[in-house]
């Protein structure tokens, strides 16, 4: 079989809800159960069929479609038969998402913190962060159905804290057609970068006051009213494309997990939620023989899913959302993670076979999120906020003596650092608002220093401007003469 040859399996896949347990078939747009309101899991009803190949064979197809040239294989479809099956090749949208390297943390800063840890830089993907994986299986699936039905105008519709409505927008306005987008964000709690995104992407930007929850209610309520396909990660078909980063951190691995703890930031649940789904996928299908162990992170200001799991015994156990506060992990500051009874689904078929320590969560400060997004960037890596935040996630496993020496941290850096540039700013200016809870420390602070005046400037001829601006870098850094 050549890399470049089009998958022929088609599985079949359905709804199934993990409310009421009811089935739906996919050639419907559904976004939650229309008998209980449930979350939908995407199955696919031929996936025994995939046993017929053995783990080897599998890896050997994956390896080689690494090299695909069809644009159609060359992103999170390179794992077709793993995620949405029952698309077509033509239906398959591909804007360079996936792939994104696993970069090891300089000898430097493993001596720092005396951990071993990674970062994989789904920041590096087209619209900057991780959601582009969910959007491009999302938009595929659309795509499909628009063909299907003859459709010539679908309104899709998404609340975010920045970076879903950043990945919807774009998307759409590569698909185009039917598709017209509309992306609703809390006024004043995304950051500029995340607000330019949809705009220049030419989608409908609708602001309402209040945080991401309260979007959320208002999405719902045109799911559940109007016709609009909904972008949230409720969309199963979001969490399927999110599957292909644990697909990649398994091949970038050489499908060898042993040893390896995967930190993921906990928002709306769904990107840990699919990262667990993928790993057990291909552990059922013995494309790896070990599963990796999953630590979710949450900051204190945000963490009803660490709360949940703080409780030992599963049967004391109580779900409660909380009221959040703010957060630099601001992609992550949600109360009522809609993805909760997912993670509770795979977490306990996670636990079954990796043991207790297989999925655990913890809980990290506003204050280490910061120094330690700061401390990452400063050693060469380009982490955003919440990769802040699952980097002081790998130093507090250490701290409790849950990660051993031999261990390596694979971090989630979701969203590039430049997103979150703000948050860096405020840090270097100790400009932090009070209920940040956030004391930067001042020997990071890094400024830019003006070398002369423009009165200066003014003064000078054109050589003594430049001899004179010359001499004051050489006074400032000290240098001496070669
Ligand atoms: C959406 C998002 C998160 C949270 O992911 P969930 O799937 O909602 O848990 C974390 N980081 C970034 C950058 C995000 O955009
Ligand atoms: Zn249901």
């Amino acid at each position: 079989m050549t890399a470049d040859f089009f998958p022929t399996y088609r599985g079949r896949m359905e709804y199934f809800c993990l409310g009421c347990g009811k089935r739906y078939p996919t050639d419907e747009l559904y976004y939650t159960c229309p008998e209980c309101g449930g979350v939908f899991l995407l199955e696919n009803l031929a996936f025994d069929e995939l046993k017929q190949t053995t783990g080897q064979e599998w890896r050997s197809i994956f390896d080689a479609r690494a090299a695909s040239k069809k644009t159609a294989l060359r992103g999170i479809f390179r794992f077709y038969e793993l995620m949405a099956p029952v698309l077509d090749e033509e239906d398959i949208v591909y804007l360079g998402e996936g792939n994104t390297p696993i970069v090891e943390s300089s000898p430097s800063l493993n001596a720092a913190t005396g951990l071993c840890t990674a970062y994989k830089n789904d920041g590096q993907n087209p619209s900057a962060s991780f959601k582009d994986r969910g959007m491009a299986c999302g938009f595929s699936y659309l795509n499909a159905l628009i063909r299907k039905h003859g459709w010539d105008q679908i309104l899709t519709v998404c609340a975010s804290t920045g970076d879903t409505s950043a990945a919807a927008a774009l998307y759409a306005s590569y698909v185009g057609g039917a598709i017209k987008s509309v992306v609703i964000l809390p006024h004043g709690k995304v950051t500029p970068a995340q607000l330019a995104q949809p705009l220049g992407s030419g989608a409908i930007v609708l602001e309402v006051p209040g945080v991401f929850d309260d979007c959320m209610k208002v999405v719902e309520h045109l799911a559940d009213n109007y016709r609009v396909a909904l972008l949230n990660s409720k969309n199963a078909w979001r969490i399927l494309g999110q599957e292909s980063y644990a697909f990649e951190c398994a091949q970038w691995f050489d499908w060898d997990l042993k040893d390896k703890c995967i930190f993921v930031p906990i928002g709306n649940a769904g990107n840990i939620t699919a990262i667990m789904a993928g790993f057990l996928k291909l552990h059922e299908l013995g494309i790896i023989h070990e599963l990796p162990r999953i630590f979710g992170v949450q900051s204190h200001h945000a963490d009803p899913v660490y709360r949940y799991y703080a409780v030992d015994d599963p049967k004391e156990r109580q779900y409660e959302p909380v009221e959040v506060t703010a957060s630099v992990a601001q992609a992550a500051m949600i109360g009522n993670p809609v993805s909760f009874p997912r993670v509770r689904h795979f977490a306990e078929k996670f636990e079954a076979i990796g043991g207790k320590g297989a999925f655990q969560v913890l809980q990290v400060t506003e204050q280490q999120i910061m120094d330690s997004m700061i401390q990452a960037n400063m050693n060469g890596h380009i982490a955003c906020t919440q990769g802040g935040e699952t980097f002081a996630g790998a130093k507090r496993a250490k701290e409790l003596g849950l990660v051993s020496d031999n261990e390596m941290c694979v971090l989630d850096s979701t969203a590039h650092q430049l997103k979150f540039v703000d948050f860096q700013t405020m840090y270097f200016d100790n400009s932090f608002p009070a209920e940040f809870e956030v004391t930067p420390d001042m020997a990071l602070a890094n400024k830019p220093e003006l070398v002369i005046t423009p009165e200066e400037k003014q003064s000078l001829s054109a050589d003594e401007y430049t001899r004179t601006t010359a001499e004051n870098v050489v006074a400032k850094l000290g240098l001496e003469k070669k």
